[in-house]
């Protein structure tokens, strides 16, 4: 299988539990929820989207014909450390192009393999950290993994429904969008009210990392 990814590089993780922790990035092109057009995005089954993941021409970005060069990509991009490796699989939505092939090629070069999905497509099967981030008005299937993600607000989301699923941790995140203040107040609102819920903050949008 060729592999399409919009961009790879290493960096700190910004979001979630495993956030300040030395990873590789794996972008892949590609979402089952919007085409990544501005004009698109309005009739987009996801609409608040704050990431480019069309096309292959980011850096460290391409077409790979195999998993094992996109390992040796991924591999290249860390370095000799042993220790830690960590490679965050996102989007666009991974579970797309994430396959069995590749999750043994990362873990055969010693990579445990964090995943960041919609949860619409059933998780490909050994990731070691998976994180399911739902949005609203999409069935999501993937109802288990390790944290579950909510961005907040979203109209048409009930967290007291997705409170019975098999997560780790439950994450509300501020949405990224064009009222900043409103949307961390009910981030902020909704951890307080449900202990649940812990805030998650992006930290690499606030130290500048990608
Ligand atoms: S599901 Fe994720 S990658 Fe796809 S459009 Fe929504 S936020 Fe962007």
């Amino acid at each position: 299988m060729t592999y399409a990814v919009k961009e790879a590089f290493l960096t700190l993780q910004g979001e979630g539990v495993q956030s300040g922790s030395r990873a590789v990035f794996l972008r892949f092109a590609g979402c089952n929820l919007w085409s990544g057009r501005e004009q698109d995005r309005a009739t987009a089954q996801c609409n608040f989207c704050d990431t480019d993941f069309v096309g292959t021409d980011g850096a460290g970005g391409g077409k790979f014909a195999d998993a094992e060069t996109l390992a040796a990509h991924v591999e290249h991009l860390w370095g000799q450390e042993q220790d830690g490796r960590l490679v965050v699989v996102t989007g666009g939505e991974p579970m797309l192009q994430l396959d069995d092939a590749l999750v043994g090629a990362l873990h055969g070069r010693g990579f445990r393999i964090a995943a960041e999905s919609n949860g619409t497509l059933a998780a490909t099967a050994g990731i070691d950290w998976l994180c399911v981030s739902p949005k609203a008005g999409t069935e999501v299937v993937q109802r288990q993994g390790d944290e579950l993600k909510l961005v907040w607000p979203q109209p048409g989301i009930d967290p007291a429904e997705l409170e019975s699923w098999d997560f780790g941790h439950f994450l509300v995140q501020p949405m990224d969008c064009a009222e900043p203040k409103q949307a961390m107040e009910a981030a902020i609102a909704l951890a307080m009210e449900r202990p649940k819920w812990r805030l998650s903050l992006q930290a690499h949008k606030v130290v500048g990392l990608p």
